[in-house]
C-alpha cells in the first residue's frame, strides 16, 4: 500500500486529490496549520466525506523542522506540494507573505524531501500565471516565462527550485504547469466561485446583484478533478519532468457569467456591475494552454467540459444555500 503526503490538503486541489488517492488504496497524510478555528479547516474533506480517512499532521510550510518532522511521520513514497497563499489579488496586498509560502515555503519542501525522504516522487504546484503577460499563444512547456504578480513570481522561483533540485540531486521531482482549475471546493473569492455562489443567491432572492472586476479576462478552465488526475500520473512516469496542463478552450468572464446565469434561466447581463475595487494592478490578459506533451506521454485528457463544470458548481452553490444555516 503506497504512503502520500499531500502540503494544501484542506484545499481544493488538495481535497479532491485526497479523494483519488484514497480510492486508489493509498495510506493519505496531510499537512496542516494551525488555525484558531480547527472545526473549519477540514471544511472541504468533510464536504467529499473522506475527513475520517485522512491523517492530519500539523506544521507549516515556512517552518522547516515542522516539514522534516512531517515528512519523518508520514514515511511517503509520493509527495504533493499543493500549499500556497494561491490567491493573485492577496498577493499584490501581501507579497512578502506570498513569497514565504509560496516560493520560500516551496523550496523548504525541497529541502525536506532531499534530507528526510530522497526516494520519494513530488509533485510541486506550478501555475499558468507564470506565462503571465504570454510570449506565444498556446502556452506549452517550452513558452517563456512572464509573472505579473506577486504570486506568479513566487511560482517561478518554486518551479525553478523544483527544476533545479531535480537536476542538482537526481530526485524523482516534477513540476505541473497547471491552468485555471475550478469546482464547487473553489474559493469563494475566485471569480468563478464568486459567479456561481452570485448566480445562486440571486436565484433564490438572497441578493439582486453581483460585483465583478475585469469581465473581458480570459482563462483556460478545466475541472479540478480531471487536474488532480494528471498530477498522480505525472507521479507515476519512470523520468520526472514537467507537464503543461490544460484544456486548450478559453472563455472570458462575460462567458463564464453567461453559462452561470443561463443555467437557471437568468440573463446576466441584468445582474452583474462592476467595481475598479475588483482590478488588479497587473493583469493577466489571456491564457490557453497546451497539453499536447500530456496527452502524448500520460495519456490525459480533460473529461469534463466547461458547460458541465459550470452547472455542477451553480448547483453546488444552490443546494448548499438552501440547506439549513447555508
Ligand atoms: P487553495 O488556496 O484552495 O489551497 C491552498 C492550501 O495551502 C490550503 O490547504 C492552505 O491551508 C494551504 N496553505 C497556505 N499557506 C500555508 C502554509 N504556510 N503552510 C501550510 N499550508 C498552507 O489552492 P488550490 O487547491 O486551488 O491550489 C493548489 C495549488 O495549486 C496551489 O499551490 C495553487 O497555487 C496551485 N495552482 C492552482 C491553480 C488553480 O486554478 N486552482 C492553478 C495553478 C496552480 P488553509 O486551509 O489553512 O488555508
Ligand atoms: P487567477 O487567474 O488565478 O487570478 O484567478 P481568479 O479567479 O482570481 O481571476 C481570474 C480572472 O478574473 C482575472 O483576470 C481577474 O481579474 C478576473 N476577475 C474579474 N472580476 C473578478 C472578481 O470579482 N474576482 C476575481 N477573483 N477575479 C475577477
Amino acid at each position: 500500500m503506497k504512503r502520500a503526503l499531500i502540503t494544501g490538503i484542506t484545499g481544493q486541489d488538495g481535497a479532491y486529490l485526497a479523494q483519488l488517492l484514497l480510492a486508489k488504496g493509498y495510506t493519505v497524510f496531510g499537512l496542516v496549520r494551525r488555525s484558531s478555528t480547527a472545526e473549519g479547516a477540514a471544511l472541504r474533506l468533510r464536504w467529499l466525506g473522506i475527513a475520517e480517512q485522512v491523517t492530519l499532521l500539523d506544521g507549516d510550510l515556512t517552518d522547516l523542522g515542522s516539514l522534516l518532522r512531517v515528512v519523518a511521520e508520514a514515511a511517503p513514497d509520493e509527495i504533493y506540494n499543493l500549499a500556497a497563499q494561491s490567491f493573485v489579488k492577496t498577493s499584490f496586498h501581501q507579497p512578502h507573505l506570498t513569497g514565504e509560502v509560496t516560493a520560500l515555503g516551496a523550496g523548504q519542501m525541497l529541502e525536506a524531501l532531499r534530507l528526510q525522504a530522497p526516494r520519494a516522487r513530488f509533485y510541486q504546484a506550478s501555475s499558468s500565471e507564470m506565462f503571465g503577460l504570454v510570449q506565444a499563444t498556446p502556452q506549452s512547456e517550452t513558452t517563456p516565462f512572464y509573472p505579473r504578480s506577486p504570486y506568479a513570481v513566487s511560482k517561478l522561483y518554486a518551479h525553478w527550485m523544483a527544476v533545479n533540485y531535480r537536476e542538482s540531486f537526481g530526485l524523482h521531482i516534477n513540476s505541473g504547469i497547471l491552468f485555471n482549475h475550478e469546482s464547487p471546493l473553489r474559493g469563494l473569492e475566485f471569480v468563478t466561485r464568486k459567479i456561481t455562489d452570485g448566480v445562486a443567491r440571486i436565484k433564490l432572492g438572497l441578493a439582486r446583484e453581483l460585483v465583478l472586476g475585469n469581465l473581458e479576462a480570459q482563462r483556460d478552465w478545466g475541472h479540478a478533478r480531471d487536474y488532480v488526475r494528471a498530477m498522480w500520473l505525472m507521479l507515476q512516469q519512470d523520468k520526472p519532468q514537467d507537464f503543461v496542463i490544460a484544456t486548450g478552450r478559453t472563455a472570458s468572464v462575460q462567458d463564464f457569467c453567461a453559462l452561470a446565469f443561463g443555467h437557471v434561466g437568468l440573463n446576466w447581463q441584468d445582474h452583474v456591475t462592476t467595481n475598479p475595487a475588483f482590478l488588479r494592478p497587473a493583469e493577466v490578459d489571456v491564457l490557453t494552454g497546451d497539453a499536447a506533451k500530456a496527452r502524448r506521454l500520460l495519456g490525459w485528457v480533460p473529461e469534463i467540459s466547461l458547460e458541465q463544470m459550470v452547472a455542477e458548481m451553480v448547483e453546488a452553490d444552490l443546494a448548499r444555500l438552501a440547506a439549513p444555516g447555508g
